[in-house]
């Protein structure tokens, strides 16, 4: 059986998410940064089950089944004041060893990558969203904030190295993906 990732993009179509500097989309950047990824994982001969465009978190997240062995990321951008910089990967707050040792490893080469600041791996009740939908599935779950959209210095850093953050993710997910 081919190995299944479960990779899908933080804001749909309907829902910019945050908006940043210059107007930038939260939404189009992690569904940019999805299809690096995703297109990556197919290379590798990996399944990949990701979400449509048009569809809401909630009817992805109720149609997919990852098992325990499963990895599932979906990429988000953080926005604060304009000042606030770095990376950070948010888990559940019952995370499992998997899903921690994946985001710690998602959070401190995310900050190398970019040479932004580590700001280490949060549960999602120490984040400003309290309960996440994507934390109540099965596998290695990780919901990366790359960087602050609305932070242009971290944005270009985010722009020079997409490329690498991608194929670092997907490095990533090769090791951490079980089935
Ligand atoms: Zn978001």
């Amino acid at each position: 059986m081919k190995k299944t990732t479960y990779s899908s993009a933080g804001h749909h179509l309907k829902d910019s998410g945050a908006i940043g500097v210059n107007g930038r989309k939260e939404n189009e950047e992690t569904m940019i940064f999805r299809d690096l990824v995703n297109e990556e994982l197919v290379v590798m001969g990996r399944t990949v089950v990701q979400d449509k465009d048009t569809e809401t978190l909630g009817q992805y997240l109720g149609r997919i089944e990852p098992t325990d062995k499963d990895v599932v990321i979906e990429p988000h951008f953080n926005a604060f004041n304009g000042k606030a910089s770095g990376v950070e990967v948010l888990v559940a707050d019952n995370a499992n060893d998997r899903s921690k040792a994946m985001a710690k490893e998602l959070v401190a080469g995310y900050a190398k990558i970019m040479d932004i600041p580590n700001r280490g791996v949060k549960t999602e009740s120490q984040s400003a969203r309290g309960k996440l939908a994507l934390m109540r599935k099965k596998g290695a779950v990780c919901l990366p904030e790359i960087c602050f959209i609305d932070n242009a210095s971290d944005m270009a850093a985010y722009d020079r190295n997409k490329m690498n953050l991608a194929c670092f993710t997907v490095k990533v997910i090769a090791k951490y993906d079980l089935n």
